[in-house]
């Protein structure tokens, strides 16, 4: 297989009809590999994936994927484009097999014979095998997904872009579904949205953090957490006191462990006695930019 292009995306602006920003100047270049767009819910990251999937139009801005105008030439960027919507909704009566043998006509694989043998190259591939002759309304979510990334495969795509996959799966489905993702990031560009930090942690080697349309910060997630490094401290506070330290000191987070509620703040330095210095993560370097501490 050749490699896939980068994708580069530049100045992208979005406003909507009732005056919300949803893209504001938006630059990224994304290498081949898994890329984790991770921002709250209202970030943007929706826009910004459907407009790559060439579905909305941005006010200004260009995306290029290797020699292709994304916006200009869409017919040919969908040859090479998988796409995942957050609301992948069709789960009718038929079986999986059927419906990705349906799939797979639209897509225009016109052969019966190379149609079965792609789906079921498929099935295999996202572990549905078993369930092929299963209706799709009776598919748990994190059957779905792999259903949903299987017609995302359907024409093998050199960009494949999936919009917050992991939300409502348990834990051992989003477990399968990490893995199925990282092997297929082996040779495309994955593009994945999620406000879920775990997400991005344990799947991307390059991520941008989005917040009311811009980006805060992009690169590998080992560098967001190392530049924290020494920044991040520590407490248990009483539920009561977090109005004031929230008055007096730059609060990362507040998240209960083991039942109390244990305060993470941003500082240069020791900011009082009682706190103690904690290794930054990528939940910390989240909350920190989005709090606008960074
Ligand atoms: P995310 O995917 O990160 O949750 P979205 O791209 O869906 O973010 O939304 C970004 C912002 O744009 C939000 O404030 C949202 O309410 C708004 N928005 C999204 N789609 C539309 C639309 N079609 N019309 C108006 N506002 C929209």
């Amino acid at each position: 297989m050749t490699e896939a292009p980068e994708l580069l995306i530049k100045n992208l602006t979005k406003t909507y009809k009732n005056g919300v920003k949803a893209l504001d100047a938006v630059s990224l270049a994304i290498p081949r590999g898994l890329y984790g767009l991770l921002g709250p819910n209202g970030a943007g990251k929706s826009t910004l994936m459907r407009t790559i999937a060439t579905l909305q139009e941005p006010d200004s801005g260009s995306i290029q994927f290797g020699t292709l105008d994304v916006l200009r030439q869409k017919e040919e960027v969908r040859k090479v484009l998988g796409y995942l919507p957050q609301d992948f909704g069709v789960y009718p009566r038929v079986n999986a097999e059927e419906m990705l043998d349906h799939l797979a006509l639209l897509k225009g694989i016109a052969s019966g014979k190379e149609r079965k043998e792609a789906v079921h190259a498929l099935l295999h591939r996202v572990n549905l095998w078993e369930h092929r002759r299963k209706a799709l309304t009776g598919f748990s979510g994190g059957m779905r997904q792999r259903f949903g990334i299987a017609q995302a495969l359907l024409a093998n795509p050199q960009l494949l872009i999936v919009d917050e996959p992991t939300a409502g799966l348990d834990p051992g489905e989003r477990n399968r579904f990490y893995n199925l993702l990282a092997e297929i990031g082996e040779n495309v560009v994955v593009i994945l949205s999620t406000h879920i930090v775990q997400d991005v942690m344990e799947l991307c080697t390059n991520m941008a953090i989005i917040h009311q349309g811009q980006v805060l910060f992009a690169g590998a997630p080992e560098a967001a957490v190392k530049s924290l490094a020494g920044k991040v401290w520590s407490r248990e506070i009483q539920r009561e006191q977090l109005d004031e330290y929230k008055a007096r000191l730059h609060v990362i987070s507040h998240k209960l462990v083991a039942g109390r509620p244990q305060l993470h703040v941003y500082a240069e330095s020791e900011p009082e006695a009682g706190f103690a210095a904690v290794a930054p993560d990528l939940e910390d370097v989240f909350f920190a930019n989005i709090a606008g501490l960074r």
